[in-house]
């Protein structure tokens, strides 16, 4: 990590290895560092929404003469991302809809192109950054193998025109350490905007009680505190969404980063009962058919998103409304499966422009979301969001300043009161 990084240190933390952390006392929204992206890359399916290079969202961005495909705000961003864009132009043009790299290689393509540079110019701090992120290929299993030479195989044949490779033992640590330390990057609504990799923020461990949210500027990671933080706190993230129960979290973990956690909520379980929270009744569910219920939950939640490129809208709708059912048996509707269920659901009928089903689930998911998430939740920021967008647009405004104001308040800590976000919420509320 750079020295220039004010007010945090590496340090040997028990247990963990490697970790960051606080050298002086941080107030809860305060930025604790920004860090550039050493390497990104804009999803393909939101190209035209978003700048290529800066990933600045706005109208009427200018395409790219050659290829149709990339957009740019001006000639001064589309110059500054030849360097990597030029792995990709005239391969979209000469294989056309066949044109398919993963999300990953096309990030992994940037990362070998961004390392050539850096070796050139005798820059290796990052690079040596690069080298230091944990690989874990020792431990991956069948299933990741498999995914991991697929994607090298793309690699070779999307991009041989314009790279050197380097063996193969040294691609497969490379796509596994995208694999355990690429971000997603995500807009205020947690839609996927892209992939990034950012060297000192992959530095923070995990806790499901994270003491620090990661939002996006751009294509810069801005680290902000959700907790107040003394001297010598380490920074923790949550790598993953913390909604779940202990055991859900865990083989989460376990099955892309290979720990396991031991925070303190992962000791206690004390929002497991919330979590897990069943109907009510005069006599009591048996714990076997509470147990069974989970299994069926899970099942279906695996099962959905393995399908979930395949079928139409109507058949993932009909498949949450017919797995609703099935556990609304046993489960309350503020268990986390329920909530899992109705959010896919949500997401169906927004992509269809059905407001009213949309918000009738989002209604529905608020509350539990609230009382689930910690205070300061961009997955709770981002439900006020979407509802509160819904009622204006369908001219209900007073709920509609309601939740827009509630998701400013959590954005404000997250995001920063100066974020791009804030200006075109108070916009809205206008
Ligand atoms: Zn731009
Ligand atoms: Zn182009
Ligand atoms: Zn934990």
């Amino acid at each position: 990590m750079k020295d220039t990084i004010q007010g945090v240190e590496r340090f040997d933390s028990p247990g963990k290895g490697r970790g960051l952390r606080v050298t002086k006392p941080f107030k809860v929204g305060e930025l604790i560092f920004s860090c550039p992206a050493y390497s990104f890359v804009l999803s393909a399916k939101e190209r035209g929404s978003y700048c290529e290079y800066c990933f600045n969202r706005k109208e009427g961005l200018a395409r790219c003469g050659k290829c149709k495909k990339a957009c740019y705000c001006n000639a001064t961003c589309q110059r500054a991302d030849w360097s990597m864009h030029k792995l990709e132009c005239s391969s979209m043009v000469a294989y056309g809809p066949n044109w398919c790299p993963s999300e990953t290689v096309r990030l992994v393509a940037r990362i070998l192109a961004s390392m050539k540079t850096q070796k050139e110019r005798n820059a290796s701090e990052k690079l040596m950054l690069i080298g230091e992120m944990q690989t874990h290929v020792e431990d991956v299993d069948n299933a990741r193998r498999e995914v991991n030479e697929s994607e090298i195989a793309g690699l070779h044949r999307f991009y041989s025109k314009h790279l050197d490779f380097p063996d193969h033992s040294a691609l497969l640590a490379l796509f596994s350490q995208v694999a355990c330390n690429g971000f997603t990057v995500e807009d205020e609504e947690l839609s996927h905007m892209g992939t990034a990799v950012y060297p000192d923020v992959a530095l923070i461990n995990h806790s499901c009680q994270p003491s620090v949210i990661v939002t996006f500027k751009g294509t810069t990671a801005e680290v902000r505190a959700v907790t107040p933080m003394k001297k010598m706190d380490e920074v923790m993230i949550s790598y993953i969404d913390i909604l779940y129960p202990t055991d859900d979290r865990n083989s989460r973990l376990r099955d892309s980063y290979y720990f396991t956690c031991d925070c303190q909520e992962c000791k206690t379980q004390s929002k497991d009962k919330a979590k897990l929270k069943v109907r009510k009744r005069s006599d009591p569910y048996e714990p076997e058919v509470v147990s069974g219920m989970v299994r069926y939950a899970r099942k279906k939640m695996g099962e959905f998103r393995a399908i979930k490129s395949e079928k139409t809208p109507s058949e993932l709708l009909e498949m949450c409304v017919q797995s609703l059912d099935e556990m609304g048996t046993v489960f309350d509707d503020a268990n986390v499966y329920m909530l899992h269920m109705m959010y896919q659901a949500m997401g169906v009928c927004l992509y269809l422009g059905d407001w009213d089903g949309a918000i009738h689930y989002g209604e529905k998911i608020l509350k539990p979301y609230s009382v689930l998430y910690p205070a300061y939740s961009l997955n709770v920021s981002s439900m006020y969001l979407k509802l509160g967008r819904l009622y204006m647009g369908l001219e209900k405004r007073s709920r509609g300043l309601n939740a827009l104001k509630k998701a400013m308040a959590i954005m404000e800590v997250a995001h920063g009161k100066d974020h791009q976000y804030m200006a075109e919420l108070r916009k809205e509320i206008k």
